[in-house]
């Protein structure tokens, strides 16, 4: 919006002074909020986080910053994003779309051209063991089958597995120490899911996170979802993941979903049942055409595909920078975190995804994230299921067709010499003239890994599949147009008008047509035309005599060129 497009685009003039002034808050307050005492600091806090927050803008969100200071009396502490990251411009914990983040791209140069990746632990809470608690928002809106089904792959088959996955498992990198919070993080559990029914206030379009993390909070004190869980430690491990039906746009500090961000996490601070309780979050909008297009490839990739990828992001991110939505300096409740780059999967935002295998044999497509240990953005460090990436083979039954003809095509799907069973693949095809890549199907593999499917082309095409972050090899199917030619006698006397006639389907708008005639060894043009589909050439031969005629189809929008049989016509004398 407004304000966050002149953040992103203000040039370094506003960088430099977000920087300042995010150090000079830190060297003003940051030894006072300390990590496990934030609900004594709660009402500073918010304070401290308007007031970042005011300064960021340049002095132009006065009115919104006391409201928040002034609702802080609450259970619940709206916006209570404090932190920005240096590299969007958007708030802690959210992804931006792609858009968002070329807008950003100058800023992070800015901020630290020499930048080394680097997660630097800042005191705050980790998530040990991460239990997720699906919520959909609403039981009666619209979401993809994989948020509201039962059949597998859907979203709690990918938190039940993901989170005990080799994509987790590596993340013991980054307990937090005995100065620190003393956590071990582990693998996770799915706990389950359930639709809400939010009070109506919380129902519309766009929904902003206070309004979120109020009903959040009277859904869990009224027993509808259940109330965090807590480790070894006394910490939380519960995080509640919330899908938003299609056409609920959310929105915060001004940025909103499917425009600046794809989704994102936070928390806020709360008594839950009379406990405070730091309460986690994670807001997955509906992948729309919008978000697809923003977070993904609008050509390319599957709503499925999307959500899945941005969601990954924000779990790991969760889990290890649980509260940056809480954090006003660079430390506490902050956990890692890089102060130019920000949390885990943000530093290696725009990198392929990669998929990591769940024990249920399902790959889940999950966003690269980074590892300090190895200096590099990795799905995983291999230690539970190293799984090799599958081989895939494409097959065609024609190298060539006429159009109105389909081709056939098929292949296997294996693993290390094993067919792969029930893995998902997408055909991807290219279609001349335009060539851009689009998804056209998405299938399963049979019993024997083996698939098989028709795809009627109009124009030449390039096929290619791919499962699991692998691709086939691609394969070419030129397609040629359906000619058809004929005389209108095959026997003439001369000086008497013969004519040629036939089509080009599929018709085209500038289509050239050629009549060619056997001289000697050779095939001569005689006449052209330019025509959309159907054709007509006169003849009036003055000379007795054998001929032979055909017709050619230029090439042309996609398709190559095609030729008549030959047509042999026989002028007498008179
Ligand atoms: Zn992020």
């Amino acid at each position: 919006m407004a304000r966050l497009g002149r953040f992103a685009d203000g040039g370094p003039w506003l960088v430099r002074t977000k920087e300042s002034l995010r150090r000079r808050i830190h060297d003003a307050g940051g030894t006072s909020i300390r990590g496990g005492t934030v609900i004594a600091n709660r009402r500073r806090q918010v304070v401290a986080a308007s007031l970042l927050g005011l300064l960021c803008v340049g002095l132009l969100d006065l009115g919104s910053a006391s409201a928040n200071a002034v609702s802080a009396g609450r259970d619940t502490q709206p916006a209570a994003h404090g932190s920005v990251n240096p590299r969007t411009g958007l708030p802690g914990g959210m992804l931006p779309t792609k858009s968002h983040v070329r807008g950003a791209a100058s800023s992070r140069r800015l901020v630290n051209r020499a930048t080394v990746p680097h997660l630097t632990y800042h005191g705050g809470p980790v998530v040990s063991n991460a239990a997720v608690v699906s919520v959909l928002w609403g039981g009666a809106g619209t979401y993809l089958a994989q948020v509201t089904g039962s059949v597998s792959p859907n979203m709690d088959t990918f938190f039940r597995h993901v989170t005990d996955s080799s994509y987790l498992s590596w993340l013991s990198e980054y307990d937090t120490p005995a100065g620190g919070t003393n956590q071990s993080i582990g693998l996770g559990t799915f706990v389950g899911r359930t639709a809400i029914t939010p009070s109506s206030v919380a129902s519309g379009t766009p929904i902003a996170d206070s309004t979120i993390q109020a009903e959040l909070l009277r859904q869990i004190n009224s027993g509808q979802l259940p109330a965090p869980i807590l480790d070894a430690a006394g910490l939380p491990n519960t995080v509640y993941a919330l899908f938003f039906p299609q056409g609920t746009t959310v929105c915060d500090a001004g940025s909103c979903s499917g425009v600046q961000f794809c989704a994102y996490h936070s928390s806020f601070t709360a008594a839950v049942k009379g406990q405070a309780r730091n309460v986690r979050y994670m807001v997955l909008p509906h992948p729309d055409a919008n978000i697809v297009s923003g977070c993904g490839s609008a050509t390319a990739d599957t709503p499925e595909k999307v959500l899945h990828s941005y969601t990954s992001h924000e779990l790991v991110e969760t889990i290890t920078d649980p509260d940056v939505a809480l954090a006003t300096t660079t430390g506490p409740p902050l956990a890692w975190y890089d102060p130019a780059l920000g949390e885990i999967a943000d530093i290696c935002q725009g990198l392929a995804e990669g998929a990591v295998t769940g024990t249920d044999g399902v790959s889940y497509v999950v966003q690269q994230e980074w590892s300090n240990a190895l200096d590099k953005c990795i799905i995983d460090k291999g230690a539970i299921s190293p799984v090799p990436a599958p081989t895939l083979t494409l097959l065609t039954d024609t190298p060539s067709l006429t159009a109105g003809r389909a081709v056939r095509l098929s292949g296997t799907v294996t693993r290390s010499g094993a067919p792969v069973a029930g893995q998902s693949i997408d055909l991807i095809v290219r279609r001349a003239p335009g060539n851009v890549e689009q998804r056209i199907a998405t299938f399963t593999t049979g019993a024997g890994g083996a698939f098989a499917v028709s795809d009627l082309p109009s124009a030449t095409t390039r096929y290619v599949v791919r499962a699991a972050g692998a691709s086939s090899p691609s394969r070419v199917v030129v397609v040629r147009p359906k000619l058809t030619a004929g005389l209108s006698r095959s026997v003439a006397h001369r000086g008497r008008p013969v004519s040629v006639r036939g089509s080009v389907q599929p018709s085209a708008s500038s289509q050239r047509v050629f009549l060619q005639r056997r001289v000697g060894a050779k095939w001569v043009s005689v006449q052209k035309a330019v025509v959309t589909s159907s054709y007509r050439f006169g003849l009036r031969p003055t000379r007795p005599g054998a001929y032979r005629y055909r017709v050619v189809a230029g090439a042309t929008q996609g398709r190559a060129s095609a030729t008549s049989g030959t047509l042999r016509l026989r002028v007498l004398r008179g």
